[in-house]
Formats: structure tokens, sequence, C-alpha cells
């Protein structure tokens, strides 16, 4: 299992790094997790533009002018954590709901008609209620008429994400939140989310359950942000090395407003953002790297091209808010509220295809 060093070993390696260190980054064609550290540091600062050219020939050579899209599907309000970033946490009095599975499935088919082919079924965590099974059981009444199925669960077993991988979902999302050790054990107060390693080792469950594709990331907003950059590199890069044949994606949601009021810790800014966006796309030229409807219209306009490969759009945060616009009880509030054709329009006004269909299950079969 992969070990994350101590932040403080982290930051302390980050900030050493120089100038000279951070061109000779920008000059080599396979980096290494040192390289990592000098791109993240405070001395690339002022090598941002350079960063953000290279980030965008390699997007383009790795990518093509292409932007794959998705919808987030809110299955289910009720978590048995508490996690005090997040709306759902199970000490917030919200109003919460579950979907039937017939309720599910007509919200699935909303996006559908909307123009979605590939999904992300999201909840929160409160296995009792919200299971394999159900997912399972999902995933087949879907899986004909959608070409990719993600989920963003509570951590299965590598049995549970095999089978869900059998009934026709393909890949996993699951975020550390923190790397942090010591701030991931003050933000998450009970629960099962506050057994940190179990988490950390959860992506590697879901490449041995046979996943075509696993999504790692860290909510910014928690802890010192070029430190959980490094961190989530680590990881990354030991899933490389583990699971070679699983493709796998980054992403670093910035903390939104929430039931709770929680305050961020640390405030990371768009240009911060970008930096971290930029440092894992040269790091990592095949990585797929998202950007969600967690950020504004007029940023996520200006990023396209430069680093990430995948946009959420038209989201809602609360179950049922697609067939009811006025459904209460949002995980968050978002802050792109733009429709699936307007961002695909956006996307093309700079010259690139949105994607909306990227993967068929008769790949699979092959
Ligand atoms: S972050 Fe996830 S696990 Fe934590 S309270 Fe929210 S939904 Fe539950």
């Amino acid at each position: 299992m992969i070990s994350i060093p101590p932040f403080a070993q982290l930051k302390e390696q980050i900030v050493s790094c120089t100038g000279e260190d951070v061109q000779r980054s920008l000059r080599t064609d396979h980096l290494d997790t040192a390289d990592l550290a000098a791109l993240l540091s405070p001395a690339a600062d002022t090598y941002l533009d350079g960063m953000a050219a290279r980030s965008a020939a390699i997007t383009a050579r790795r990518f093509g002018r292409t932007t794959q899209i998705y919808a987030p599907l809110y299955l289910s309000s009720f978590c048995t954590n508490r996690c005090s970033y997040c709306g759902f946490s199970a000490d917030n009095k919200i109003e919460r709901r579950l979907l039937s599975l017939d309720e599910a499935e007509a919200e699935a088919m909303i996006l559908h008609q909307r123009g979605f082919n590939h999904i992300l079924l999201v909840s929160g965590e409160a296995p009792a209620k919200l299971g394999v099974e159900y997912l399972e059981k999902l995933a087949i009444r879907l899986r004909d008429r959608f070409a990719a199925i993600s989920i963003e669960v509570q951590p299965l077993s590598t049995e549970e994400y095999e089978r869900l991988f059998n009934a026709g979902i393909t890949a996993v999302a699951i975020y550390q939140e923190t790397y942090n050790r010591h701030t991931y054990n003050e933000v998450h107060l009970s629960g099962q989310k506050c057994d940190y390693d179990f988490r950390l080792d959860t992506p590697s469950r879901a490449a041995a359950g046979g996943m075509r594709e696993v999504g790692i990331g860290a909510l910014l907003g928690l802890a010192d942000w070029r430190a959980e950059g490094f961190a989530l590199g680590l990881h990354l890069a030991w899933l490389r090395k583990h699971f070679w044949k699983t493709a796998l994606t980054v992403s670093f949601p910035r903390l939104r407003p929430a039931a709770g009021e929680f305050q961020p810790i640390i405030h990371v800014t768009e240009r911060d953002l970008s930096h971290l966006i930029f440092a894992l796309r040269i790091f990592d030229p095949d990585v797929g790297i998202i950007l969600s409807t967690r950020e504004e219209a007029r940023y996520r306009n200006g990023m396209i091209g430069l680093g990430p490969t995948r946009y959420s759009a038209g989201s809602c945060t609360a179950p049922g808010g697609y067939s009811n616009p006025d459904q209460s009880g949002e995980q968050f509030s978002i802050g792109d509220h733009r429709n699936i054709n307007e961002v695909c329009a956006a996307i093309r006004q700079k010259g690139y295809d949105p994607v909306r269909k990227d993967w068929d299950a008769g790949f699979q079969l092959q």
C-alpha cells in the first residue's frame, strides 16, 4: 500500500526548489517526483506562462482539441459520516432524500435527453440505504443507454468493484479530500471515513476490481495546496506503476459554500488552481484532468485547452434535482450554471470539440 510522507516533509522539499530546478524540470521530457516538487514550488510562480504553454501543448498532443462532457446524477443525500466541510454531513439539518430505482432512472433519462452520454452516479455514504445491490440494479437499467457510467460513492471492496464493473459501471472516483493526515483527522469527525488508510487504498481496490478508469483528487481549501498537489502526484505515480492498465484522472475541487457554513482553512485562488493543473499535466501527460461546475463559467472558459480534459455541465447536486429544479438539499452550490448546450458552444468557440461519447461497451468484449 502507498504511504504518503508527512506534509511538513513534502513542504520542505517543495520550498527548497530553486528557479534553476524549475527551468531544468521544464526542459525535461520524462519528469520524476522531484520535478513535480519543483513545478509546484514558489520558485515556479514566475514561470507560470511557460508552464501554461507547455501544459496546453502536451494536452493537445495527448488528447487532441477535445473536451469530454459529463453530468453528475445525485442518488442520495443520506450520509453516516460527519465531514465538517460537506452539506451532506450527518449532523446537518437538511431534507434528506434517496431516489428509488425508478426515480433514478427517470433522472438519468432527463440527462440522456439533454444529450449526455457519460453520467457520474453520486451519493452520500450510507451503505445500509444505498449499497452495491442498488448500484448494480441501476447500472443494469442504464448501461445500454449511456456510453460510460461512473460512480462516486462510499469506498467498496475489490469484489464489490468487480461486481459493479460486470454490471456496467466502468469508472470510480474516490477523493482523499486531503492527504494531510493531521487535517484529515480534524475535518472527519466520525464515521467510516475517519479511516485515512482505508480511503487511501480505495483507488487500488477499484483498479484491482477491473475498473477501466479511476479518479483521485484533493479538496482544495483544507491544507497547503502545493503539498496537496505533490501528495496527489505521488499517489498518481504509485497507481501508474502498480495498475498500468487503468486510465487515471485527477480533480482538485475547490471548497464551495454548503450547509454547515464551513469556511476554507486555506484560501486557494484561481491562479493557484491553474498552477496545480499545469504542474500535474506536465508531470503526467496521460492523466485526465476534471474541471467541474464548482468553478465559474469565466474561469472554465479560460482554461479550455490549457490542461483540463473533462468538464461537467448543467449540474445539480441535490437528489431529484433534474426533474424538480426547485429541489432543496444540495451538497454544495455550483459556480457554473450553464446548460450542456451553452458549455458545448463555449468549447466550440475556442476551437475545441465537446466530446459526449469517448467509450463503447463493445470495446470491453474484445
Ligand atoms: S463528503 Fe461524502 S462522506 Fe463526507 S459528509 Fe459529504 S457525502 Fe458524506
